[in-house]
């Protein structure tokens, strides 16, 4: 596969993933990489060009609600619900896995999550397909999520067949996946919809423990257990009160910062973002840490936000960016 298509028809990107081939593409969170979950040859595909852990299960990708059949074998109440109010958009649900999904798109789990992403051309484009597309996000593992096609390419280029050249990511972070396959759901990784949103449907609904909980956290989801979100430069949190100083460094013009709030000292930093809303800050973060290693800088320095609506979603990628083991 030396090169990768550019493409901005739909209807010839549907052709590539019946094909059984590879296609990024646009959503509201981050651009996805699509393949067949009905075609083992084509999951298989999928896991080596981004080099994804075959533990890590796949976000199966429908047109509409009505296609739950397509992957899973039960749509529970639970999922009914919070589907209804949040979908399409940023849910993704976990639900008991139907057969005709390949094992490998689940890593051997016997459930599967289900999204209907909001973004016109990601549904015009599973629409066309008439397939349940597995999807995860468009980038090489372990590194940031992409949030246009460009930064798609400088992942991989040459790696997958196509990429669906669309508008950049509205969002900006990934989906939140809600387990509901217990009887109350179960936020497993924050996103787009926040805690107190599913509450206001489900008052039960609560959220898995975010750090620390690594065994439960793993056997729950097994995605999070493994390194995520990270550039090639170093990223150090800078606490919402801890502004007064950034931590002292060896090469200050080697730095970068991003934030809400103007860094204390900014006449040795290389390259500087500021968000003027929260909402602008996720949208902005994955394109940030990207630009960190486009310039070659060793060291990002990363403004905390507080983990209210979106920000518990960006503060959850800001901390495992910055995690070096886990
Ligand atoms: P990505 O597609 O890269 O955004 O990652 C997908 C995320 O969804 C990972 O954190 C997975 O662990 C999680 N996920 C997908 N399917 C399941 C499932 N069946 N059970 C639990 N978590 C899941
Ligand atoms: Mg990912």
């Amino acid at each position: 596969m030396p090169t990768t298509q550019i493409v901005y028809d739909c209807s010839v990107a549907a052709a590539i993933l019946r094909d059984g081939g590879l296609v990024a593409f646009p959503t509201e969170t981050v651009y996805g990489l699509g393949a067949d979950a009905t075609n083992q040859a084509a999951i298989q595909r999928l896991f080596l060009a981004k080099g994804r852990p075959s533990d890590n299960p796949l976000i199966v990708h429908l047109a509409a609600v009505r296609d739950w059949r397509m992957a899973a074998s039960e749509l529970t109440e639970s999922a009914k619900q919070l589907l209804a109010a949040f979908s399409p958009g940023p849910l993704t649900t976990v639900l008991p896995k139907s057969p005709k999904i390949v094992s490998s798109v689940t890593g051997g789990l016997n459930t599967v999550g289900i999204r209907i992403p909001f973004a016109p051309l990601a549904l015009e484009l599973i629409a066309a397909t008439n397939l349940p597309i597995a999807a995860p996000s468009a980038n090489l593992s372990g590194r940031p999520s992409c949030t246009t096609w460009q930064a798609v390419l400088e992942d991989l280029d040459g790696r997958i067949d196509a990429v669906l050249a669309g508008p950049p990511c509205g969002i900006g972070l990934e989906s939140s996946v809600v387990d509901c396959t217990s009887q109350h759901p179960i936020l497993l990784r924050a996103g787009g919809i926040s805690l107190t949103q599913l509450q206001q449907v489900i008052a039960e609904a609560r959220a898995l423990p975010t750090t620390s909980d690594a065994a439960g956290i793993g056997l729950a989801s097994p995605g999070l257990r493994h390194p995520h979100y990270q550039p090639t430069a170093r990223v150090i949190l800078v606490g919402e009160d801890a502004l007064a100083e950034l931590p002292q460094q060896p090469s200050p013009a080697e730095s970068a910062y991003c934030g809400l709030t103007p860094p204390p000292d900014d006449s040795t930093l290389a390259y500087i973002q500021l968000y003027p809303s929260v909402e602008d800050y996720a949208r902005g973060y994955y394109e940030f840490l990207r630009e960190t290693d486009r310039r070659h800088l060793r060291t990002a320095f990363v403004e905390l936000v507080s983990p209210t609506e979106i920000g518990g979603a960006l503060r959850d990628r800001q901390q495992r960016s910055a995690a070096r083991e886990l």
